[in-house]
């Protein structure tokens, strides 16, 4: 059955709809901060008027996989470490201002030992739709500073009421979307779960509020509101504390008295580092031999480190492209049953290295010859660094051949649109949108020995934006959040 089609309102039905929404985002969270904001003055978050459609089938595999997506990179980490190494050692090279740096400090973090086995991992595969296949097919996989968990949950709960109460229905007297059709996500409360099993374990499998969560934040983070029902979710559901620091402040606020993390002020012990910031090289620019050595410094602690170095790294799009080969797979998951592995399989596009394998030679040619159906991906996280179609040829030229080894091309998904309506400060746009879905997980693992302690799914994010727009980065001002109507 197709979807049934967006709610039909009358122009002052729309408009109440707007004041309607815009009241509850701002009476619960649904918010930003506005470019150079104050303080004390918050925006509507940009949002979607009503949720999009998937069908059930993709956001059910979806969901489904993503336990053993966790289990996938954790494995990669914990028992074919070696590899693993040997391939950051190489991109170390190619980009020895970032991954190099990151690398470095991992060597250096295990050279006198490691205080702390124990890993946290709280992660977000993205997929987008197929169109003739139905199929999702992911775009990557994040292993640092995933976001939208928080806002995810919000916009849930605030499609529910606007459809609880009428408000998608021009009679106002009855649901435009069953229940089932519009779920809310539970990833605010899944992900402060993820960040309070990774203090129970640090406290040696027994509950404890005096210790805390160190949140290593962005200066003048837009999205902190994001981050914050995170940390109000931990706190309300478990009792567990939090503080926030930048990287540029971490030796001022934190201690560190015999391998243990301490804030400064109270004495209160630090559990779980989690990183809402460090994934890119700009995090560390205000002050490179400052920030850099905050890092070392909180990664050779005994606190969990969420993500630890070599977690962050694994998430890079070179490790992406290397585990879409099957036998790769194999040999990190040697038990999977085939119907998984075939279900992992059925979720990748095609990617291809630029190397002398006959795939990366494939590569070179197909990056000139049919650009227009691939994106071109550096090791990057974060938005705005990829190169789409027909820019690839020329990008290509322009740099040295020697570097074209820290690039992946991917084909490019070809999603369905929708005409969906978007919020975005006070103006409605009507237009057609592309949607990605992404799914959070939560993993606590013992990098040394491999054990996983858990394993868990922990939500979804629908990020949407309009077809026109190559990238989605919601704080970049390309994209929205969304939320499903499944169909
Ligand atoms: P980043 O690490 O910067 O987030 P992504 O790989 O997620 O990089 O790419 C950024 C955006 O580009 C995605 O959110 C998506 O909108 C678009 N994109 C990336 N890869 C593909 C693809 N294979 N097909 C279609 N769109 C893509
Ligand atoms: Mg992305």
């Amino acid at each position: 059955m197709p979807p049934k089609p967006f709610p039909q309102l009358s122009e002052d039905q729309e408009n109440d709809l707007k004041l309607n929404t815009q009241q509850w985002a701002l009476s619960n969270g649904l918010v930003m901060y506005p470019p150079n904001f104050e303080p004390y003055q918050v925006n509507v978050a940009p949002i979607t008027l009503f949720p999009t459609p998937i069908p059930r089938s993709s956001f059910e595999q979806a969901t489904k996989v993503q336990t053993l997506y966790n289990e996938l990179y954790i494995n990669l980490i914990t028992k074919r470490k070696e590899w693993l190494i040997e391939i950051l050692k190489r991109l170390a090279e190619f980009d020895s201002d970032f991954s190099g740096k990151l690398f470095d400090i991992y060597q250096k973090s295990i050279a006198e030992g490691v205080l702390q086995p124990l890993s946290l991992g709280i992660f977000r595969s993205d997929y987008m739709v197929d169109s003739s296949t139905r199929q999702i097919k992911q775009i990557e996989f994040n292993t640092v500073s995933v976001s939208f968990g928080g806002l995810s949950t919000k916009i849930g709960q605030l499609q529910t009421f606007l459809n609880t109460t009428g408000a998608y229905d021009n009679k106002y007297n009855f649901k435009y979307y069953d229940n089932d059709e519009l779920p809310t996500s539970t990833s605010a409360s899944d992900i402060a779960q993820g960040l309070a099993d990774g203090n129970y374990h640090y406290n040696g499998a027994v509950e404890n509020t005096d210790t805390i969560i160190l949140f290593v934040i962005q200066p003048n983070e837009r999205n902190c509101f994001d981050q914050r029902i995170v940390e109000y979710a931990l706190f309300h559901e478990h009792g567990i504390r939090s503080v926030r620091v930048t990287l540029e402040d971490v030796n001022e606020v934190v201690t560190n008295n015999s391998g243990k993390l301490y804030v400064k002020s109270t004495m209160d012990e630090i559990s779980v580092v989690y990183y809402r910031s460090g994934y890119g090289p700009g995090d560390y620019d205000s002050d490179p031999e400052k920030t850099w050595n905050a890092r070392l410094f909180l990664e050779k602690s005994q606190a969990i480190k969420c993500p630890s170095i070599l977690t962050q790294l694994s998430g890079s799009k070179k490790i992406q492209q290397l585990l879409t080969n099957e036998s790769i797979i194999k040999q990190i998951l040697p038990d999977i049953a085939d119907k998984d592995l075939q279900s992992l399989l059925s979720t990748f596009v095609r990617i291809l290295p630029f190397d002398d394998t006959e795939q990366g030679k494939e590569a070179a040619k197909l990056a000139f010859q049919e650009p227009e159906k691939f994106v071109l991906k550096p090791q990057r996280e974060g938005g705005g660094n990829n190169i789409y179609k027909l820019d690839i040829p020329q990008f290509l030229n322009k740099i040295d051949k020697k570097d074209w080894g820290a690039y992946i091309l991917m084909e490019l998904i070809t999603p369905e649109t929708f005409e969906n309506k978007i919020l975005r400060n006070n103006q409605v746009f009507h237009e057609r949108i592309v949607s990605e879905l992404g799914v959070f997980g939560t993993i606590l693992f013992d990098e040394q020995s491999g054990a996983i302690k858990s394993n868990k799914n922990a939500g979804w994010l629908l990020r949407s934006k309009f077809e026109t727009s190559d990238e989605g980065g919601v704080a970049a001002g390309f994209g929205c959040v969304d939320n499903v109507y499944i169909y």
